[in-house]
């Protein structure tokens, strides 16, 4: 019996990529999303269909949804991973920062969310696995207008799994603690940037992004009539 179609969105780097290796191993067919095709196909995944797709583009998110699904058939899940995490004070930080995270965490899980979401009500099957965060928990320094996002998608998802619980679509969120990816190094502030570090090193290190690869695994593979609603998973040493 063949597996059915995942999608994830951002599978160039970190959580995506451990992600897309972990289901490819489990004989999935994948449709990769990023900005960096070349890292997409640098993965090498069999049946697995990359495309060049900014998840701010909600026409480009859509086409190549139904290009994947006419291939492969009906998406089964969708892994709303794509991020950004830029950090700064509400101060000083450059507005452009705000609304790029606002833009890619927020509108983009959104419209990759509308993408597959009504097939799947139809059928009344599917699942959708939304990367929160610690930090749609809880606050941190220098993390105002991220946490504002990833709240967001805290509420966002949780709202969204009472609106379609009657209908067999699961909804999850999975939200990690410091992860050792490339998020941190696209935050402008050296000093803020380099106090981050340190904060990760003084708590022993991040996790490994494998591990909420499997995260994603474990929620994924529970029977259909269970929804584990959420996991918060961080490293052991990590207090806050
Ligand atoms: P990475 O920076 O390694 O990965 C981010 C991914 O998102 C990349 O594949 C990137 O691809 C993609 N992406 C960013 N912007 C866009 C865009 N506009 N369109 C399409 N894809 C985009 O970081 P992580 O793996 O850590 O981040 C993944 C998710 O995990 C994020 O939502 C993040 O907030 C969340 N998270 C991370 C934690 C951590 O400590 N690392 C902790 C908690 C949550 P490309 O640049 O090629 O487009």
């Amino acid at each position: 019996m063949p597996k059915p179609l995942i999608v994830i969105t951002g599978a160039s780097s970190g959580i995506g990529a451990a992600t897309a290796r972990l289901f490819s191993a489990e004989g999935h067919p994948l449709l990769l999303l990023a900005r960096r095709l070349e890292r997409l196909e640098a993965l090498g995944l069999p049946d697995a269909l990359c495309r060049k797709v900014d998840v701010t583009d909600r026409a480009a998110v859509e086409a190549a949804v139904r290009e994947a699904e006419e291939r492969y058939g009906p998406a089964d899940l969708l892994v709303n991973n794509a991020g950004a995490m830029l950090l700064g004070r509400i101060a000083d930080q450059p507005v452009d920062e705000w609304e790029r995270m606002l833009d890619i965490n927020v509108k983009g899980l959104l419209y990759a969310t509308r993408a597959v979401l009504p097939a799947m009500v139809e059928r009344g099957a599917g699942t959708i696995v939304n990367i929160g965060s610690v930090a749609g928990r809880k606050t941190f320094p220098n993390h105002a207008a991220y946490v504002g996002t990833k709240f967001a998608v805290h509420s966002m998802s949780e709202n969204l799994r009472e609106e379609v619980a009657a209908t067999g679509v699961r909804v999850v969120t999975v939200a990690p603690g410091a992860v050792e990816t490339e998020l941190l190094s696209h935050t402008s502030d050296e000093r803020i940037k380099s106090d981050y570090q340190a904060w990760k090193e003084s708590a022993g290190g991040a996790l490994d992004p494998d591990e909420v690869a499997a995260a994603i695994a474990y929620a994924y593979g529970r029977p259909r009539n269970v929804t584990v609603r959420e996991i918060v998973l961080a490293a052991t040493g990590q207090e806050a």
